[in-house]
């Protein structure tokens, strides 16, 4: 065994449980080191509380008198609290959050010291961010960009930083970051939800996406994981022979979380807990390793913001417990992947959840018209929303039998369905008093209150409807939700825009009722959205055929489903819902085509890594080692040697068949990495890295994982699946 496999191993295997003290009750750690409505209660002067409260519920403007205040009460409550430095807290467009941090601290002319923060420096910034992907928005000459205060998700001191969540702009005005659009598309889908909830209830002044997301991720030992170059360095494994076990026997999926790891995770809810993240379940997921958590949901901004600070926690914690995250959405050939579902409804100041079938016909009337108009949006718009999940991370994952296809359908459920069926066959234009009643009776009304419970699960599923929510199944792991959440609210704000144009037309120009204005419309919607509904098995080969046949797009890899970025309609689309300019969208296209590109170039590299100065110097050695047995035996026992060595020789000739054929690919590989870098045409070279460069990848690890299987253990340099996988 090479030294570092070997030191790796031992010291895994000797690792202790890192105790972790309760702290206190859940409930009283929440929020502590969170400058939300109950510390600002606490700290601003009536008028800044309602000026920032305003600011939150209607998006106004915060003066800078008053800025100034929130900024004083903001520094003495972090200072009290520890926190020395501050930092505006940002979402690059790489995907990870990016913080510069700077000290309270300050010198006045006279060199005496204070601690200094005021309201410009609260309210905007100017990183030196010209290193920062911004899809050719930003001239060199004219790298600068700003963050500005997003006071709609709190500041919180993490460590001993004041964190303030910001969007991260160029001075021309282009959102540079993920948060600025979803903003944006969260604003949209406001404005379109809350009129059409006015038809049922004139009190709804505002209407708010909900997220819940789940995390998963595998736990690794740190020792074990540093020991391997590509886990490092690309977060998966790119070669690794099966270990003899694997998940088949379904003993870890809800089994009980080994000490460690749950030592890890306690420790983990009580930090996210104090950030105000609200955590709660957590589980073995299904491969041996792998775990998942889940927060109560919440607002989608705040939901995205607390997903990417807790896997920036999650990082944190598990290194003080000598674990490493993967949150690579395909960490491990052979066992499952991780993903991010994403669940996601739309609630009402008034506190109804509008995916939520009620208790009387009005109620259900308005729970169809949302739910009919989230199928037609994301019908209409199915490509675009793969392609918000599309990244070369997750094309590991989707469409491989474990996670959503890469085709977008909607399950609902059989009960559902038939309510839809129903409403299909009313008729036309007015209906007679006998028609309506019938048809809030016995089909609006028939739908049962509480659906959570009946309605089948349906897990192959890429959207499906679970009851009160729907939940996007395809996210991965890795991504910002921001990305998914921004497209299917923009999507569903376009579609409730055009669904009341179309219901008001009915109501003022044919005199129709508002209910049966509403009925006729969405009785056009389930006509023509059909094809995207979807209850069977989204796993199998049936369904790409019928799938095909529906006319739905299934792009199976992030090139290809990145190009409905940039047609026509989405640019239609993303510019009358002022969520994506043009010049905004192109640059997006291209920051995903480059991350695509990289993510696949360092693959590369680090093969070749690995392959030229990891295993076949093993691998020889071991042919050194095999051969020179062979002709010890031939020495001694001259003839007749033939028979005795036929192990060695089928060995040898595995070896020699292996060896070559991985220096063969790997040095292929390489040409064809080389000629694609040549391409400068963003598109084309990440098409070539897709189909020229990455097919060589399976076909070095075929090799290397049948000389991992023939090699002497105590030769093979890195650590394998069963030490990775099972060590805990
Ligand atoms: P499952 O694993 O069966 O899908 P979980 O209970 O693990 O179910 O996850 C459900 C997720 O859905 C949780 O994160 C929860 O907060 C979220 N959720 C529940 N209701 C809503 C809602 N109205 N809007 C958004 N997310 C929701
Ligand atoms: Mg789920």
């Amino acid at each position: 065994m090479s030294k570092l496999r070997f030191e790796a191993v031992l010291e895994s295997r000797n690792r202790k449980p890192v105790q972790i003290e309760e702290t206190g009750r859940r409930s009283e750690l929440y929020a502590m080191n969170v400058f939300n409505e109950e510390s600002m209660l606490q700290h601003l002067t009536k008028d800044a509380l309602e000026s920032v409260e305003g600011a939150i519920s209607t998006g106004s403007k915060i003066e800078r008198k008053i800025a100034d205040q929130v900024a004083e009460a903001m520094k003495g409550w972090a200072i009290n609290k520890g926190a020395t430095h501050y930092t505006h807290w940002f979402q690059p467009l790489t995907g990870a959050t990016a913080e510069k941090h700077d000290a309270f601290f300050d010198l006045l002319t006279d060199g005496r010291a204070i601690e200094k923060f005021g309201g410009g420096q609260l309210v905007q910034q100017e990183p030196d961010a010209s290193s920062f992907p911004n899809g050719g928005i930003r001239n060199t000459f004219e790298a600068r960009g700003y963050t500005a205060w997003d006071p709609t998700s709190p500041a919180f001191i993490y460590g001993t930083t004041l964190c303030i969540p910001t969007i991260f702009v160029s001075y021309t005005g282009e959102a540079l970051d993920n948060k600025a659009p979803l903003l944006r598309a969260l604003n949209a889908v406001d404005d379109a939800a809350t009129a059409v909830a006015k038809y049922f209830d004139k009190t709804v002044t505002k209407v708010n996406a909900t997220l819940g997301w789940e995390q998963e991720y595998f736990l690794i030992d740190k020792a074990l994981a540093n020991s391997r170059p590509d886990l490092m360095l690309t977060g998966r494994t790119l070669i690794g022979n099966q270990a003899a076990k694997g998940q088949q026997l379904d003993d870890h999926y809800f089994g009980v979380i080994p000490s460690r790891a749950l030592n890890f995770m306690m420790d983990l809810e009580i930090e996210s807990t104090k950030l105000g993240i609200p955590v709660k379940t957590r589980h073995n997921e299904v491969a041996p390793n792998q775990f998942e958590l889940a927060p109560v949901y919440e607002e989608a901004n705040l939901a995205v913001d607390h997903n990417l600070l807790l896997m920036d926690v999650m990082d944190k914690i598990a290194d003080r417990h000598n674990f490493k995250v993967l949150f690579h959405e395909k960490p491990f050939a052979g066992v499952n992947g991780s993903g991010k579902h994403n669940n996601w409804s739309l609630a009402t100041d008034t506190g109804v959840n509008l995916l939520s079938p009620g208790s009387t016909p009005m109620k259900n009337l308005q729970f169809l018209t949302f739910f009919v108009n989230t199928i037609k949006a994301v019908d209409t718009y199915e490509e675009l929303l793969r392609s918000s999940i599309a990244s070369a991370s997750n094309d590991h994952r989707l469409g491989g039998g474990e996670a959503p296809p890469t085709i977008i359908s909607i399950f609902i459920g059989e009960q559902l369905s038939n309510v839809l069926d129903e409403l299909e066959g009313v008729s036309k234009g007015k209906l007679s008093p006998e028609e309506k009643t019938e048809l809030k009776l016995n089909v609006v009304g028939k739908i049962p209150e509480i659906l959570l419970d009946n309605t089948d699960r349906n897990r192959t599923s890429a959207f499906a409807f679970t009851g009160n929510k729907f939940e996007m199944r395809g996210v991965g792991a890795k991504t910002n939700c921001a990305k998914p959440m921004t497209v299917l609210n923009t999507i569903v704000a376009k579609q409730l825009k055009a669904f009341k144009k179309e219901v008001d037309v009915l109501v003022n120009k044919k005199n129709l009722k508002k209910d049966e204005a509403v009925f006729n419309v969405l009785r056009e919607y389930i006509k023509t959205s059909k094809r995207i509904r979807f209850d069977g098995d989204g796993y199998s080969v049936d369904w790409e055929k019928e799938a095909e046949k529906r006319k739905l797009s299934n792009n199976k890899n992030t090139p290809e489903a990145l190009a409905v970025m940039t047609t026509k309609e989405s640019i239609e689309l993303f510019g009358s819902m002022h969520v994506l300019s043009e010049v905004e969208l192109r640059a997006r296209q291209e920051v995903d085509l480059e991350d695509y590109i990289l993510n696949n170039q360092i693959e590369g590299r680090v093969l070749n890594e690995l392959v030229n100065n990891y295993i076949l110097p093993s691998c020889i050695e071991y042919q050194t080692k095999v051969i020179s047995n062979i002709s010890g035996l031939k020495n001694l026992y001259g003839t007749g040697y033939k028979k005795m060595a036929e192990a060695q020789h089928l060995i040898l000739e595995g070896l020699v068949e292996h060896i070559s054929g991985l220096k063969k690919e790997c040095d292929a590989m390489t040409d064809a990495r080389r000629s694609a870098n040549a391409i400068s045409d963003s598109n084309k070279k990440a098409v070539a890295y897709c189909k020229t460069v990455k097919p060589y990848f399976e076909k070095i690890r075929y090799h290397s994982d049948r000389l991992e299987r023939l090699m002497d253990d105590r030769l093979w340099p890195l650590a394998k699946y069963q030490e990775l996988l099972f060590a805990n």
